[in-house]
């Protein structure tokens, strides 16, 4: 349990801090993008990050794509903060990959 609680950690950090810094930031959220865009309360659509179940189905691999919106720049930077890489071409219509998110710092 204990293990299994330190793997994510520096994912949990990171939805954390987005959802301090204003995002409607949520895991594992709903089955895919249609639901999840579909469950986002209208107020909060402007800031919003989340990965859902099928995007879940790949967190083993130590990467996956999460859906955004609001500041692409500053999504990486939080997530960065974390140490966690992330892969963005720039475009506001293309999904962010974040990697290499599985384990407590210093791994
Ligand atoms: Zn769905």
């Amino acid at each position: 349990m204990y293990l299994q609680l330190k793997k994510y950690h520096r994912l949990n950090e990171a939805f954390k801090d987005l959802r301090k810094s204003g995002y409607f930031a949520r895991q594992n959220f709903q089955c895919c993008q249609s639901c999840a865009w579909a469950a986002i309360p209208e107020e909060k659509e402007e800031k919003v990050v989340f990965y859902h179940q099928q995007d879940a189905a790949r967190k083993e691999d130590n990467e996956m794509y999460i859906g955004w919106s609001g500041n692409g720049k500053e999504i990486c930077d939080i997530f960065a903060k974390h140490l966690i890489d992330t892969e963005w071409d720039g475009n506001e219509n293309t999904r962010i990959l974040i990697k290499d998110y599985k384990y407590s710092y210093g791994r």
